[in-house]
């Protein structure tokens, strides 16, 4: 914490509020202003009169305990439930001191936008990763006024009206009497400088507007609807600010053969009852080429064949999902006298003229149940 109350009082961190008093008071008499008016002085008795502020307000001294500080500069302390007395401390200190104008004019250079831009990838390139180039519609410094919005050769004069402080002084009346505050200078917008030439190129806003390409590399394993953050690549901020962020939405496109399930794809194979009870092989298009799958003598129709780590590639981690062939069984529909003959000679000798119909468990094959849910999106 920057600012330790307790210290500057020489005070112990359990005294008790008449203690803080009596340490406020000692040390008031002894750096008022009045007294001593020294700068050095004033400064420190600033201190401990903000330390007094705090430690002698019970709910400001827990809150103070608790870690927050009033008085950090640009802390979120500042006004966070201290601004409540309707009128700000420092702003009676610095008028007190006649230091109204401390705070200084504020900056023309804020941080640009964040941008979004969508990428469509087909899914190989987010199994593996893609290197990108991209044109996006994004605002740049302007290279006539190096982003200070000036016309060439002149720069922002100060300020006529606040001379450059970004405020104006005001009288308000309040509890302790007349006080000075200040608000933001109207004529120059808090600047405390005004462009009376501005750049002909950016109307004085420090940017023009243009198209850029950007070389992107995306990682293996992403999916859609993820963002990739690429810091400072956003459009830069007015008045020669910083960049901000721009960021990638992934859109996947839908793949002809491959359901995406997480890391894990899913196609499916169909191969003729032939070929099923007695075994074959057969060619299934993966993401690295194709490949010849071994079908087993018997497989049944739904049953799943899994080449493991054919599937995507994990983000930010090694290894990879698994393919999954679900494998169906196909009838065949229309016989010819030859054909009838034998199979009719089959099923007699395996006993199948009038099979008992089986029921099995109502239970639907895992590839319908995947694909329901990629239906459901
Ligand atoms: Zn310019
Ligand atoms: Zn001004």
């Amino acid at each position: 914490m920057a600012n330790d109350y307790y210290a500057t009082l020489g005070v112990r961190r359990d005294a008790s509020p008449d203690e803080v008093k009596k340490a406020y008071r000692r040390l008031a008499r002894e750096l008022h202003p009045d007294v001593n008016p020294d700068p050095e002085t004033q400064e420190r008795f600033k201190e401990i009169t903000q330390a007094y502020e705090v430690l002698s307000d019970p709910q400001k001294r827990e809150m103070y305990d608790m870690g927050a500080d009033p008085f950090a500069r640009g802390g979120a302390g500042a006004g966070a439930g201290f601004g409540g007395a309707g009128f700000p401390f420092s702003d009676i200190m610095d008028a007190f001191f006649g230091t109204a104008a401390s705070r200084g004019p504020r900056s023309r250079a804020r941080r640009g936008r964040n941008a979004t831009l969508r990428v469509e990838l087909d899914l190989a390139e987010s199994a593996f990763g893609t290197t990108r180039e991209l044109s996006i519609d994004t605002a740049v410094a302007c290279t006539s006024c190096q982003g200070e919005g000036t016309a060439p050769g002149t720069h922002p004069d100060t300020c006529d009206t606040c001379h450059g402080r970004g405020e104006v002084q005001q009288v308000q009346r309040s509890f302790l009497g007349q006080v000075m505050t200040a608000r933001p200078c109207p004529q120059c917008g808090g600047f405390g400088s005004v462009i009376r030439t501005p750049c002909p190129e950016c109307s004085g806003d420090g940017r023009v507007r243009t198209r850029r390409t950007v070389k992107v590399k995306i990682p293996a394993g992403v999916e859609n609807g993820i963002h990739i953050q690429l810091a400072g690549e956003g459009e830069v901020g007015p008045g020669g600010g910083p960049p901000g962020d721009l960021f990638l939405e992934i859109v996947e496109k839908p793949h002809p053969i491959f359901e995406r399930e997480g890391d894990d794809l899913h196609c499916s194979v169909e191969i003729p009852m032939t070929a099923a009870a007695l075994g074959t092989s057969v060619t299934v298009e993966t993401l690295d080429g194709a490949e010849e799958v071994d079908i087993k003598p018997g497989t049944q129709s739904g049953q799943v064949i899994t080449l493991y780590g054919r599937g995507v590639r994990h983000l930010n981690e090694s290894g990879r999902g698994d393919l999954n062939i679900h494998v169906t069984v196909e009838t065949p529909g229309r016989l010819d006298e030859e054909q009838e003959e034998l199979l009719r000679r089959l099923a007699k000798l395996r006993g199948e003229e009038r099979p008992p119909g089986k029921f099995a468990p109502g239970q639907r094959g895992v590839f319908s149940r995947i694909r329901d849910v990629f239906n459901q999106h």
